[in-house]
């Protein structure tokens, strides 16, 4: 037998080749070692980036340029002002899309939406419509194909709200978010964003429920800024930047972890030696191979015109961070899905593997999705934006205490909005936010509330100057970058938005928005009623302002919290001010169907009580699916995997006992014995464990006794009973990971995965 020196080498001496279990790991382990960067195709050198941003995009530019003025111009005031565009127009703005499309090499189009699954579907289809009387190609595409679709909706999810014999769904263009051109390497793709809706009307999308939200959300806004004087004002909007977390594993690592294929995430692994106790990792120096990657995706975003501005390392090893400059919601919902499918691709395109799951290695930090809201109006005034004068600060308190209320009022929904299995592994871990919903507004901004609240005329500062006088000085200079700037708030004003910190890094953050807009067109809703009454009643339209703005801070502040939001005291805390404390998503789902909700969403025109009770279903349903895949898996791994490696390992520790003692009479191997006694011992723990794992569900697959697979009982039966019990299978596993023989153990470790690149 030749000893060799590599890795690989390992395995030979120790087991003779061809027999190794755990080849794909020490393969994966050779493979990473000869990996290089992987070069992009677009070198700024040549190409700057002002000249590849947008360009496979149908932009206004590119609009301007190839439709005739008057359709130009009809667009734009559709997209501007929310004005139906003539159906006879859309012809003119499909041959357009094509001949555009065409000339870049696109041959296919595709409406592309987004089911209630948190990803998006597409179904390609060519321009060609015939091959000609000639035999030459015919490419045609209409107005009615851009304007309309009809995919088979039967197997997206639909909560039930489709009934069966109505398998078509429709698919409907959104003239408010730009078409572009997916490139691929053997072509392009025209896509189409799209809403995705039932034939009775029923949106099967979050896209819809988005933009009508938007359309709340606008009307309330206007509203109330046309009361305090702003009469200029036509249309508001909320800006979204989203910050994305996600981490990167080498692909050979992912090829040989079965749980991180179809999981997203790690079932089984022992927490590395080293984890991120070193803070050595955020803002480190990145990683060439990983720089590569980053480089190469965000080419690919500037042409899809997707704004990306900033990246770095993240706190956690292999956890990397990317935001782009804010956007108006519903095209900055659209760019961070297009982000997430442009990295996966990406960084296969560099064997590596970007995983998007909240919490793909426990241990070690989770990953989320920083939503940064805030409504501008448009001219691009920023609503939350303190003002330079005083009739500028009004209508900021204004809008602020609407924030304020709103998230108090429908804390209950906003936390349901991002609870889903993935980000219950995250949340309130002491990593996260927790799970109670509470608002920071910063040192500054308190004083002035609390001011206010207290029925004070003006505020001093503490050498006793006067800083403001309501509804005559300016706000005092909010700091934008406090020092104080509070990470464990999971809703956190920093200076002119708001940072919702709890939405999961695998999550669409279409729902999230979907709820906050919602929730704050119904405070402005409320708050521009009440300042007409008081108007009405002979009242200074300021006056007004500035009494309803002391009354609701005053009604709401309870959700006000500027402290450490990880503490055990503000558990406590909160549970004294009633403030709803939902752990889980089986807690937290309720909220979806309370009354309250039902109310909020129908008035307002976001969703019919159908189609609420649809998303309520597709949660529950999602929750109970994803478990039950996580429990199949683990079983499985445990049964084909890392049993089969402890047991070779027993058995070979038993033979070196037997043998020692039959070679050299009468010694003493009480030592070694037991190492094989505990060995053996942690093997029967894993094995009870694992029959108590198989046996709640009476092994069927995904159905309790009843024959009930996904329900809300069966959600609450795999929170109370399959994830404790996997909890307990992980813990035995994870330590005879580090019992067991190395060169045996099948998986790769965290302290390989996340290191090795
Ligand atoms: P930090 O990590 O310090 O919070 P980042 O630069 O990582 O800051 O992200 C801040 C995000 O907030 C960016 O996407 C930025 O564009 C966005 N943002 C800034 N102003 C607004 C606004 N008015 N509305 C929505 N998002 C905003
Ligand atoms: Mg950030």
């Amino acid at each position: 037998m030749t000893v060799k020196t590599d890795l690989q080498g390992r395995i030979s001496s120790h087991r003779g080749a061809g027999e190794n279990k755990a080849a794909s790991r020490w393969e994966a382990l050779q493979t990473v070692r000869f990996r290089e960067p992987v070069k992009s195709s677009v070198d700024y050198r040549v190409t700057p980036v002002s000249e590849i941003f947008g360009i496979n995009v149908f932009n206004r530019h590119v609009m301007r340029t190839l439709l005739p003025k008057a359709v130009y111009k009809a667009l734009v005031r559709c997209l501007d002002y929310g004005e139906q565009l003539d159906p006879a127009m859309a012809d003119i703005v499909a041959n357009a899309m094509k001949d555009w499309a065409i000339t870049k090499g696109a041959t296919h189009f595709t409406h592309w939406f987004q089911p209630m699954t948190e990803q998006t579907a597409e179904k390609h289809d060519s321009f060609l419509v015939s091959g000609g009387p000639e035999g030459g190609a015919i490419l045609e595409f209409s107005g009615k194909l851009l304007i309309q679709g009809e995919p088979d909706a039967s197997s997206f999810p639909s909560g039930g709200i489709r009934s069966t014999f109505e398998a078509r769904g429709y698919t409907g263009w959104d003239p408010t978010s730009p078409a572009y051109l997916m490139e691929s390497t053997n072509g392009k793709t025209l896509c189409i964003p799209t809403v995705f809706c039932s034939y009775s009307g029923h949106a099967l999308d979050k896209k819809t429920p988005l933009l009508r939200s938007l359309e709340a959300l606008n009307r309330q806004a206007v509203r109330l800024l046309h009361l305090l004087g702003n009469r200029e004002v036509r249309r508001v909007t909320s800006t979204v930047g989203p910050e994305q977390e996600y981490f990167l594993i080498d692909e050979a690592f992912y090829l040989a972890r079965p749980d991180i294929i179809n999981c997203g995430r790690a079932l089984f692994g022992a927490r590395p030696p080293k984890g991120q106790e070193m803070e050595d990792h955020y803002w480190g120096s990145i990683k060439e191979r990983v720089l590569a990657f980053m480089m190469d995706a965000e080419s690919e975003l500037y042409k899809l015109g997707v704004p990306v501005k900033t990246r770095h390392n993240e706190v956690a090893p292999a956890q990397f961070e990317v935001a782009p400059v804010f956007e108006s919601c519903n095209i900055a919902t659209d760019h961070n899905l297009l982000l997430m499918e442009v990295f996966r691709k990406t960084a296969q395109k560099h064997g590596l593997r970007c995983l998007f799951h909240e919490k793909p290695f426990s241990g070690i930090n989770g990953s989320g999705k920083h939503n940064n809201w805030s409504m501008a109006d448009d001219d691009g005034n920023n609503l939350l934006e303190p003002g330079r004068t005083p009739h500028e600060n009004t209508q900021f308190l204004v809008f602020l205490t609407a924030v304020v209320r709103a998230v108090h009022k429908y804390g209950g929904l906003l936390r349901a909005g991002i609870a889903h299995a993935g980000n219950d592994l995250r949340l309130g871990a002491n990593e996260a936010p927790p799970a109670i919903m509470s608002v920071y507004l910063g040192d500054k901004l308190t004083e002035v509330v609390n001011a206010l609240i207290e029925g004070q005329k003006e505020l001093k500062s503490s050498d006793g100057k006067v800083v403001l006088k309501f509804g005559v000085s300016t706000l005092p200079h909010l700091p934008r970058d406090d020092s104080d700037r509070n990470r464990t708030s999971p809703f956190a004003f920093t200076g002119n938005k708001f940072e919702f910190r709890a939405v999961g890094s695998s999550q669409s953050i279409a729902f999230p928005n979907t709820v906050l807009n919602t929730i704050v067109a119904e405070s402005l809703d409320y708050m521009a009623t009440e300042i007409e009454k008081a108007v009405k009643a002979g009242q200074d339209v300021n006056a007004a302002a500035e009494k309803v703005v002391r009354d609701t801070l005053k009604e709401n502040k309870r959700i006000l919290f500027n402290g450490d939001n990880y503490s055990v005291e503000w558990q406590e805390e909160a549970a004294r001010r009633g403030l709803p404390n939902m752990k889980n998503t089986v807690e937290a789902l309720p909220e979806f169907i309370k009354d309250e909700t039902k109310e909020i969403f129908t008035k307002y025109g976001v969703l019919t009580e159908d189609e609420l009770i649809g998303r309520y279903n597709v949660r529950v349903a999602n929750f109970c699916k994803t478990i039950n895949i996580e429990w199949l898996l683990m079983k499985n791994i445990a049964r084909t995997m890392i049993l089969p490696a402890a047991l070779e390992y027993q058995s070979k520790l038993a033979a070196t006992i037997v043998q020692t003692k039959d070679a050299v009479s009468g010694i003493n191997l009480t030592a070694q014995e037991n190492m094989l006694r505990d060995l053996t011992d942690k093997i029967t723990e894993l094995l009870v464990a694992l029959e108590r794992l198989e046996s709640p569900l009476g092994g069927s697959h995904g159905q309790n006794h009843h024959g009930e697979t996904e329900s809300p009982l069966m959600a609450k039966f795999y929170q109370e009973e399959v994830i404790p019990a996997m909890q307990e299978v992980r813990e035995k596993a994870d330590e005879l990971e580090i019992l067991v023989d190395d060169a045996l153990w099948p998986l790769p470790k965290f302290r390989e995965m996340l290191y090795i690149y």
